[in-house]
């Protein structure tokens, strides 16, 4: 299960996207990102912050 919890970040949101597909994890948070915080993160850098959660 992969997941992204907005406030991990620094961000002060309660926005969680957990599933079981990673890509549909970073397209979630991709857009949240882009659209409420206005920073478009890349698909690498949002993959390396899944992993290294664990
Ligand atoms: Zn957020």
């Amino acid at each position: 299960m992969a997941k992204f919890v907005c406030r991990d970040y620094g961000f002060d949101c309660d926005f969680i996207v957990e599933d079981e597909d990673i890509a549909k994890v970073i397209v979630a948070y991709s857009k949240h990102s882009l659209d409420e915080h206005g920073i478009e993160y890349s698909k690498e850098a949002l993959m390396q912050f899944i992993l290294r959660k664990g």
